[in-house]
C-alpha cells in the first residue's frame, strides 16, 4: 500500500466509525450521568460545634468517565471539584461508591460518597479519626436514563430545617430501603434459625460435636447470652437460638434475626466479660442487618466441616463495637473487656473476619469508659429501654422501632475496604518517613 492510499483508507475507516456513532441510539451508549442538588448536611467547626450546610438549588452534574473516575461537568464550588478529582469510584449492585484522600492545607481528609439513582450521601473524616467532620446528602436525578423522569416526579419535597438523617430515611423510603424495623424482622429471624439448623447438621455430618444443654460449654454461653439478649434491642424476642460448635477457632458468627453461633476455641480463651462482649458484638451484626448477604458462604463452609466466617467491613465493625459496648454494660458485664479481648488475640480468625485497626482498639478503650456507668455488676440494668434509646455512644431519635443504621449503614462495602487500605498506607507513610 502506498502512503497516499493508506491515508485514504484510514480516513474512510474514521468516517465509518463516526457515522456509526451518530446512528447509535443515544441511550444505548450513554454513560451514567447525574444531576444533584444539596439536601443539606453539616460541617464541624474547630470548637466541635456543627454548622449546617444549607439546602441548595445549585446543581452539580457528574458523569462517570473511565471505569473509576467521575467527571464534574458543573460544580458548585472549587472544593467540590477537588473532592471529585481525588476520588476513585466503583459500581456495585447499581450503587456507585467513591473514596479518596484529600489534602486541604494542613488537613488530610478521607472522603467517601455513595451515589444512587436518586441521591447521594457524603462524609469526610480527618485522616486517622473516626467521627465525620463533614457530612451531607444530595437529591439526584439520573440524566442518562428514561427512568430519570420518574425520579423527578418522585423526588421528595425539600423542607428547610429537616435533619440530614431524616433526609436519608425519607429517601430510603422512596427507594424501598429503610432503616431496620424490628417488627418487620420476622423473616430474618426465621432465615437465621433455618441457617443455624443447616449449619449444625453440616458439622454433625462431619463428626464435629455441637454442644447440647447440660454440656458445660453450652450452659456457660447460655447464661451469658440470656443477659446480653435481655440488655439488647432483642429484649422482647422469644426463642433466639445459639449454638456452641466444638472447633478450635477463636471466632463467632451471626446468622440473622438474633441467632448466632460460637466456636469452642473462643469459649475456652475468653473470660465471662470478654465472651459477653463477643456475643453482644454478634448480636449487633444481627440487629444492624449486616448478615444476610454472606450467609451462603457460611452454609457452604459448614458443609465442608471448616469454620464458617463472615467478613464484615470496617464501618460495620465500628457500628457493632459501639452498640455492643452498651449491651455489655447494660447486661452487667465489664465493657472494657472488649479491649483485653482484642489484645488477647492478635492473629486469629476473629481478626480476619471482624477487621480491626489500631484506631478501633483505641476507640473501644475510649468508649468503654463512657458506658461503664450503665453497668450494674452481675445483673441486667433496669434502665435497658431508656439507655438503648439514647446514651453516650448513640442516640435514636427515629422512634422505638428503629435501631442503628442510617448513615453508617449506607457507607459500606468496597469503598470502605479500599479506604481502609489507603488509610493504613497513609498512616504508615507518616509513621515511617515519606511526607
Ligand atoms: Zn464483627
Amino acid at each position: 500500500m502506498t502512503k497516499r492510499v493508506w491515508i485514504i483508507w484510514v480516513a474512510i475507516e474514521i468516517a465509518a466509525v463516526l457515522m456509526l456513532a451518530a446512528l447509535w441510539p443515544e441511550n444505548a451508549s450513554a454513560t451514567p450521568k447525574w444531576e444533584c442538588t444539596s439536601a443539606g448536611g453539616w460541617s464541624m467547626a474547630i470548637d466541635g460545634r456543627r454548622t449546617s450546610i444549607p439546602i441548595s438549588e445549585a446543581a452539580t452534574v457528574l458523569e462517570l468517565s473511565a471505569p473509576d473516575k467521575m467527571r464534574v461537568l458543573n460544580a458548585g464550588s472549587d472544593i467540590e471539584r477537588k473532592i471529585y478529582q481525588s476520588m476513585a469510584w466503583e459500581e456495585r449492585g447499581g450503587k456507585y461508591y467513591g473514596h479518596g484522600i484529600l489534602r486541604e492545607g494542613v488537613l488530610i481528609l478521607s472522603v467517601s460518597e455513595v451515589l444512587t439513582d436518586t441521591g447521594s450521601t457524603f462524609t469526610a473524616t480527618i485522616l486517622g479519626h473516626e467521627e465525620p467532620v463533614w457530612a451531607g446528602g444530595s437529591d439526584c436525578v439520573r440524566l442518562d436514563q428514561q427512568s430519570s423522569l420518574q425520579a423527578t416526579i418522585q423526588k421528595p419535597e425539600k423542607k428547610q430545617g429537616e435533619s440530614f438523617l431524616d433526609a436519608i430515611s425519607k429517601r430510603d423510603a422512596i427507594t424501598g430501603k429503610r432503616t431496620l424495623n424490628l417488627q418487620d424482622d420476622t423473616k430474618s429471624f426465621q432465615k437465621g434459625q433455618a441457617a443455624l439448623t443447616s449449619i449444625v447438621s453440616g458439622y454433625r455430618k462431619q463428626g464435629i460435636t455441637v454442644f447440647k444443654p447440660g454440656d458445660a460449654e453450652y450452659d456457660r454461653v447460655k447464661a451469658i447470652s440470656e443477659r446480653i439478649i435481655a440488655a439488647s434491642h432483642y429484649a422482647n424476642r422469644k426463642g433466639i437460638r445459639f449454638e456452641v460448635i466444638d472447633l478450635d477457632d477463636k471466632n463467632a458468627f451471626a446468622t440473622g434475626g438474633g441467632n448466632f453461633a460460637v466456636y469452642n476455641g473462643l469459649v475456652k480463651v475468653a473470660n465471662d466479660d470478654e465472651l459477653a462482649y463477643v456475643i453482644a458484638h454478634e448480636l449487633v451484626h444481627n440487629v444492624a442487618n449486616h448478615v444476610e448477604e454472606q450467609l451462603p458462604m457460611v452454609l457452604l463452609n459448614a458443609r465442608r466441616g471448616v469454620s464458617a466466617a463472615i467478613a464484615y467491613t470496617n464501618v460495620q465493625e465500628q457500628e457493632a463495637d459501639k452498640v455492643a459496648l452498651v449491651y455489655t454494660a447494660l447486661a452487667g458485664y465489664d465493657p472494657c473487656a472488649s479491649v483485653s479481648f482484642q489484645s488477647k488475640m492478635p492473629i486469629s480468625l476473629w481478626e480476619a473476619t471482624h477487621p480491626s485497626t489500631p484506631r478501633r482498639a483505641i476507640t473501644n478503650k475510649f468508649n468503654c469508659g463512657k458506658v461503664k456507668k450503665y453497668r450494674v455488676p452481675g445483673k441486667v440494668s433496669p434502665d435497658v429501654q431508656k439507655v438503648l434509646q439514647c446514651n453516650e455512644l448513640f442516640c435514636n431519635k427515629g422512634g422505638s422501632n428503629s435501631t442503628v443504621g442510617g448513615l453508617l449503614e449506607l457507607l459500606t462495602d468496597t469503598a470502605e475496604k479500599q479506604l481502609r487500605l489507603e488509610l493504613e498506607r497513609e498512616i504508615q507513610k507518616r509513621q515511617f518517613g515519606g511526607n
